[in-house]
């Protein structure tokens, strides 16, 4: 496996194997790898003869109050899962050399970022998408996966691949899960034993959810209901808790049947102490809509 900080070699390296005809893989991540991370790495080694992973922490989508300096970052044990996954390229910048001063193009999505995360966290989406865009163009990338774990990260990024026509696709992986349902995340790492015990009221509020989901004429409001039953207690603090529909990620009014809703996904931030979490799922299984064909958006 190369190890590559420079932007330039990483740019040259990728247009030689180009060159040769070969079709190049990105995974973009912030390291503190887990096995969600490693299923997407699986899922690249399956699409492309080149797989490059990329590990920076990337400044740009952090608030100033947010977790940026304490982000956990484990560099040698991320290399060496990458070396026996047999990843071509882990491609890790540095700050100054990504970012060099005199550094000023920020790139913005507009409407899919007003809601959800983007409602709390003011420039996230523009420094996710600002780096992933250099990300691509250092990459040369024919594909790029991004977990469905961030979902919204995930339909900005495919917003802005079509809006600007790159070259590249944007291929979405399942959410990867421990056995008791918690979404593997970089920030679990954070949790003590009771704030984990805490956090796994999200698996609950989701599969209550579901559950509630089942009923043909379910409401918006009672799918959030059977969810906040869950998430109201003295250990867990809801940050937004909406139904949307995956094609806007606006929030469904409460009296909305969720039969009458297109893609429709629960979608949630928790804070479990000191720590932000957070998860989504999606209410009616896409394969459930071929035969429904009244839904409309
Ligand atoms: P991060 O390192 O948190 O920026 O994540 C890098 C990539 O891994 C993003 O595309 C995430 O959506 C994805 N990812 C993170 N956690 C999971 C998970 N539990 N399952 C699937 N993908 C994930």
């Amino acid at each position: 496996m190369l190890s590559l900080s420079s932007p330039q070699v990483m740019q040259e390296t990728a247009l030689r194997w180009k060159q040769e005809g070969k079709r190049l893989a990105l995974v973009p991540t912030m390291g503190a790898l887990h096995e969600g991370h490693l299923a997407l790495v699986r899922a690249a080694r399956s699409l492309a003869d080149k797989v490059v992973v990329s590990i920076f922490v990337n400044p740009l989508q952090f608030g100033p109050s947010e977790d940026f300096a304490r982000y956990p970052r484990s560099f040698e044990q991320d290399s060496n899962k990458l070396e026996e996954l047999g990843v071509d390229v882990l491609f890790s910048p540095s700050d100054k050399e990504f970012y060099p001063d005199g550094f000023v193009t920020r790139v913005s999505v507009s409407q899919l970022t007003e809601n959800l995360c983007g409602k709390f966290r003011p420039g996230h989406f523009e420094g996710v998408a600002t780096v992933c865009i250099k990300l691509f163009n250092t990459t040369q990338a024919d594909v790029a996966v991004f977990g469905e774990k961030d979902f919204q990260q995930l339909r900005v990024l495919q917003q802005l691949s079509a809006d600007l026509n790159l070259p590249l696709g944007i291929i979405p992986h399942p959410t990867i899960r421990d056995a008791d349902g918690l979404a593997l995340s970089s920030r679990n790492r954070y949790l003590s034993d009771t704030q984990r015990n805490a956090a796994l009221r999200i698996p609950k509020a989701t599969a209550a959810a579901l559950e509630a989901t089942q009923s043909p004429t379910a409401t918006v409001a009672q799918v959030l209901m059977a969810a906040s039953h869950w998430l109201e207690s003295p250990d867990t603090r809801i940050q937004y808790l909406d139904v949307v529909s995956e094609t806007n990620l606006v929030p469904v009014s409460p009296e909305t049947p969720i039969s009458t809703i297109l893609l429709p996904r629960l979608c949630l931030a928790i804070w479990v102490g000191p720590t932000r979490l957070i998860d989504n799922v999606e209410l009616v299984r896409r394969t459930l809509l071929l035969d429904s064909p009244e839904r409309q958006v």
